[in-house]
C-alpha cells in the first residue's frame, strides 16, 4: 500500500500535492534536459498553498504537523518532478523550523519572537518567502561549518562558500549554518544564520551541471563579507559536537527528503507496469505481461516498495510519536532517532535503485533513450544516497557504533 496522510494537515498537503503531479511531468523533461531551474512548479506552488504547508491554519498556511504526511506528501511531487520535490523539502525544513520556534515562543510569551515568527510565517504562506537551507561546503561536514560569522557593530559579517544549494535560483532568503567566536570567550560556537538573497556580497555561482537533479537549481552559493543584522545568527551549540537540538533539527530537516527517492520508486513500477502491458512480442502472443521473466521483475519490484515503504513509514510515524510525548529529547534518544532515519534512508535508497534498474529491463532498450521518462529517473535516484546526513561511506558506521554504545563521530 502506498503511504497515506494521517491527519488533517496532512491530507491538504497531500490532496494538493497529487494536484501537481501532471502538471511537473509534463515540464520535468524540458528542464532537465536544458539543467533549468522549474520556476512555473514554484508558481503552482504558492498558488496551491504548498509551500505554506507548515504554516498554521490561522497564519492562512496548511496546518501540516507530521513528519510522516510531509515525507508522503514530498513522495506525491517526486511521481512529477524529483527535482521539485527536494527543492520544495529544503524550503518545508526550514519553515517547519520556524513554526517550531513560533510554538516555543507562544509557549514562553516571548512577545517580540512570537512577532518576528508571525511575520515570517506570514510572508511563507502568501508565497513571498521561499527559503532555501545550505550546510555543504567544500571539503568539510555540517558539524564543522568554515562558513564565518564574525560581530561587528551592529550585527554580524557573513563569509563562505557553500555548494548545492538546492532551489536557490527562487528563493528570496538563505538559511546556513556557520562558525561563530563565542561571546564569553570560550571554544567556537556553531550557528544558524538567515541570509536575504540580493544581500551584497551574496554571488550566486549559476554552476549547477550534474548527472541528475537537473532541475533542482541546486548552485553554489559564495558570501563575502554579508552584512546581516544581530537577530539574523542563532547561536546554537559548540562546533564540532553534537547536542541534541542540533542532532534533532538535523534529522527532522532530511528525513522527509527520503519521501522523493520513494516517490521516484513509485513512479518507476507504474510506469514498469504499463511498458509491461503495452510492448508487445510474437513469441509471448501479444503483451510482454505474460512473460514470466517480466512478472519476476514486476514481483522483485513491489517486494522491494513494500520494503522501502514500510521503512519510511514506521520511521516518520515513530518521529511523530517522539515529538508528540517528548519533544525535547535527551542526546541518546535524538541518536537513537538519527539511527532510525538513516536505517530507512538506506532501505529506502537503496530499494529505489533497484526498482529504476528493475523497471527499465522490463520496458527493455526504449528506456535507455534519454526521452524516455526512466532513464532520467534512473539517473535521478541516484542522487538519494549522497544527501547527508549520512553518505553511505560514513552511515553503516554510524549505525554500527550506536549498536555498539561507541559515541557516534559527526
Ligand atoms: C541533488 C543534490 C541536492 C543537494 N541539496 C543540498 C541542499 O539543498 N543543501 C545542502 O546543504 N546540501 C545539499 N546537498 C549536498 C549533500 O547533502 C551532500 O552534502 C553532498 O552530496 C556532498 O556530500 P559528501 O559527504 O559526499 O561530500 P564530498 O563529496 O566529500 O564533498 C563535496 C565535494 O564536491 C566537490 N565539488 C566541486 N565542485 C562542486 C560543486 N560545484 N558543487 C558541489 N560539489 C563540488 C568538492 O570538492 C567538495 O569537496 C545536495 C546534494 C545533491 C546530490
Amino acid at each position: 500500500m502506498q503511504l497515506e496522510p494521517t491527519t488533517a494537515g496532512g491530507r491538504r498537503f497531500v490532496e494538493i500535492a497529487e494536484a501537481h503531479i501532471e502538471a511537473f511531468r509534463a515540464r520535468a523533461a524540458e528542464h532537465d534536459r536544458a539543467g533549468s531551474f522549474p520556476s512555473e512548479n514554484f508558481d503552482d506552488l504558492r498558488k496551491s498553498g504548498a509551500v505554506g504547508a507548515f504554516v498554521p491554519e490561522d497564519l492562512g498556511g496548511l496546518g501540516l504537523e507530521s513528519v510522516q504526511d510531509w515525507s508522503t506528501g514530498i513522495e506525491r511531487i517526486a511521481r512529477g518532478d524529483p527535482s521539485t520535490a527536494i527543492a520544495l523539502n529544503m524550503h518545508l525544513a526550514v519553515s517547519r523550523n520556524v513554526a517550531q520556534s513560533l510554538r516555543g515562543a507562544q509557549a514562553r510569551g516571548d512577545a517580540e519572537a512570537i512577532a518576528r515568527g508571525e511575520g515570517m510565517l506570514g510572508a511563507v504562506a502568501s508565497g513571498q518567502l521561499l527559503i532555501c537551507a545550505t550546510a555543504t561546503e567544500p571539503g568539510t561536514d555540517f558539524l564543522r561549518p568554515n562558513t564565518t560569522a564574525t560581530p561587528t557593530a551592529d550585527g554580524w559579517s557573513i563569509s563562505g562558500r557553500k555548494i548545492f544549494v538546492t532551489m536557490s535560483p527562487v528563493a528570496n532568503l538563505y538559511a546556513l549554518n556557520v562558525r561563530a567566536p563565542d561571546p564569553e570567550g570560550g571554544p567556537d560556537r556553531m550557528g544558524f544564520a538567515f541570509v536575504p538573497v540580493g544581500t551584497p556580497g551574496v554571488v550566486p555561482q549559476d554552476d549547477w551541471d550534474a548527472l541528475g537533479m537537473r532541475a533542482s537549481g541546486s548552485q553554489s552559493i559564495v558570501l563575502e563579507d554579508c552584512r546581516v543584522p544581530t537577530g539574523s545568527v542563532q547561536l546554537v551549540g559548540t562546533w564540532g559536537e553534537w547536542n541534541p537540538g542540533v542532532l534533532m533539527g538535523r534529522t527532522l530537516g532530511n528525513v522527509s527528503l527520503i519521501g522523493a527517492f520513494l516517490g521516484i520508486a513509485e513512479r518507476a513500477r507504474e510506469l514498469a507496469v504499463a511498458g509491461a502491458r503495452k510492448t508487445t512480442k510474437p513469441k509471448y502472443d501479444g503483451a510482454i505481461a505474460g512473460a514470466s521473466g517480466v512478472q519476476h521483475l514486476l514481483g522483485e519490484i513491489d517486494i522491494a516498495l513494500a520494503a522501502a515503504r514500510a521503512s519510511l513509514r514506521d520511521a516518520t510515524a515513530a518521529i511523530d510519536t517522539l515529538l508528540a510525548h517528548n519533544p525535547e529529547p535527551d542526546l541518546e534518544t535524538a541518536h537513537g532517532c538519527m539511527r532510525d532515519y538513516q536505517c530507512a534512508k538506506w532501505t529506502v535508497n537503496q530499494n529505489a535503485i533497484g526498482i529504476v534498474s528493475r523497471a527499465m529491463d522490463v520496458c527493455g532498450g526504449g528506456a535507455f533513450m534519454s526521452g524516455h521518462e526512466l532513464s532520467r529517473l534512473y539517473r535521478d535516484v541516484r542522487a538519494g544516497p549522497f544527501m547527508q546526513p549520512f553518505s553511505p561511506t560514513e552511515a553503516r558506521e554510524y549505525v554500527g557504533r550506536i549498536a555498539l554504545g561507541l559515541p557516534p563521530k559527526g
